[in-house]
This record gives structure tokens, C-alpha cells and sequence, in this order.
């Protein structure tokens, strides 16, 4: 089996980074890095799947589970990449803050934040995308990948911090009031009551 630890922003905290090492060399594991920017343990025998849970819970970690907010995909921001304008981990974070009441999310949608127009983290093929640029933030919904990829719809041009975080926040609970069970973002985006009905 899988285990799989979330990396908010990506970022991957060294005594996690430690304990993970020695579970794996203790078990002979495999350590894959998602697409999703998770660690994922692989091939991690079941008789010994709970000590290895409880060694890195023991250090905060928190594991993928169903139901969970998606935690943003970001690229690594302006104090790393002379071409951002924001810091995306500080961006992550915020809408994190957001959604930290909800105990249930519906699965198959996803969000990303690039920190610049240059889209690093995927904005435009996925569900929901943050573009940080100098007039402000631009705000996508509706992106997909997979076999059949489209592009995301700009819905909101130039925002700021908290018009964006609001955007987001009344995305998600549009997604929540008019699906059943999982929905990728864009079978909504011509729904009659979508609040974006034209793009930005
Ligand atoms: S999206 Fe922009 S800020 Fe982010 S890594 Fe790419 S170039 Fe740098």
C-alpha cells in the first residue's frame, strides 16, 4: 500500500524528510514525489503501514484521505524566481486559512497558483488557477488535463488579494451547491447560474 503525506506549497519540512528516510530504509520503501507535490511512500506492507503513519503523525504530518481540501499546487514563488511578483507559499497558505472549517470537500477538483504569467504550476489546466501579475490577480476556472485538456476560462482580471481569496471561496461553494458526487470544475463553467458567465 501507499502512504501519502501532503506537502503544503510543496514544501517538505527536514525532520519529516528524516523520519520518512529512516521508514523507508527500516521497510525497504519506495519514496515517489507526486505530481500533486505530495510524498508518497510506496510498497509499504501493511503489517506495517500504521507504525509508519504514527512515526511521521508523531512530527505533525498529515496524510491524503478523501474529503480533504486540495492543497494548491504552486509554483515556487517570488523569493525563489526573479520573475515572480508574489510569494505562492504566503498564497497557499491564505486560501488554506480559507477552507480550514470544511471537514468535506468533493473530490476532482484541483487549484494552482503561479507566481508570474508564465504559469509554471499548470493554472491553465486546472480547476481552479491564481495568476499573481503586476496589475493585480487574474483568476481561472475550468482547466483540465488528462486525454482531453482544455484551457481555463479567466474569470477575474487584476483582483486583489482578497477579491481573489472571495473568487475561490464562492467557486468552491458552487462547486459544492450544484454537484452530486465528484465534478471536474469545468461542467459547471455553462451552467445558468455560473457567477462568471463571460470571460475576463
Ligand atoms: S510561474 Fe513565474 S514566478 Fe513561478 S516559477 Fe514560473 S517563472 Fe517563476
Amino acid at each position: 500500500m501507499n502512504i501519502t503525506v501532503l506537502l503544503p506549497a510543496g514544501r517538505l519540512p527536514l525532520d519529516i524528510m528524516n523520519k520518512a528516510h529512516e521508514m523507508a530504509a527500516k521497510f525497504n520503501l519506495g519514496v515517489y514525489l507526486s505530481t500533486a507535490q505530495n510524498l508518497r511512500l510506496i510498497n509499504v506492507p501493511e503489517e506495517n503501514a500504521d507504525e509508519v503513519k504514527a512515526e511521521l503523525a508523531a512530527l505533525g504530518a498529515d496524510f491524503k484521505a478523501p474529503g480533504k481540501f486540495p492543497l494548491p499546487r504552486v509554483c515556487v514563488g517570488k523569493d525563489h524566481c526573479n520573475l515572480g511578483v508574489v510569494e505562492t507559499e504566503d498564497i497557499s497558505n491564505k486560501i488554506l486559512e480559507k477552507f480550514k472549517y470544511k471537514t468535506t470537500t468533493k473530490p476532482k477538483f484541483k487549484i494552482a497558483v503561479s507566481g508570474c504569467t508564465l504559469c509554471c504550476s499548470g493554472v491553465m489546466t486546472t480547476d481552479i488557477g491564481v495568476v499573481a501579475t503586476r496589475g493585480g490577480f487574474d483568476v481561472y476556472a475550468g482547466g483540465k488535463g488528462g486525454p482531453h485538456p482544455k484551457t481555463a476560462r479567466r474569470i477575474i482580471s487584476g483582483a486583489t488579494e482578497e477579491e481573489m481569496l472571495d473568487a475561490i471561496v464562492k467557486l468552491v461553494d458552487f462547486h459544492d451547491k450544484h454537484t452530486k458526487k465528484k465534478q471536474r470544475m469545468i461542467k459547471l463553467l455553462d451552467h445558468p447560474e455560473f457567477p462568471w458567465p463571460e470571460a475576463a
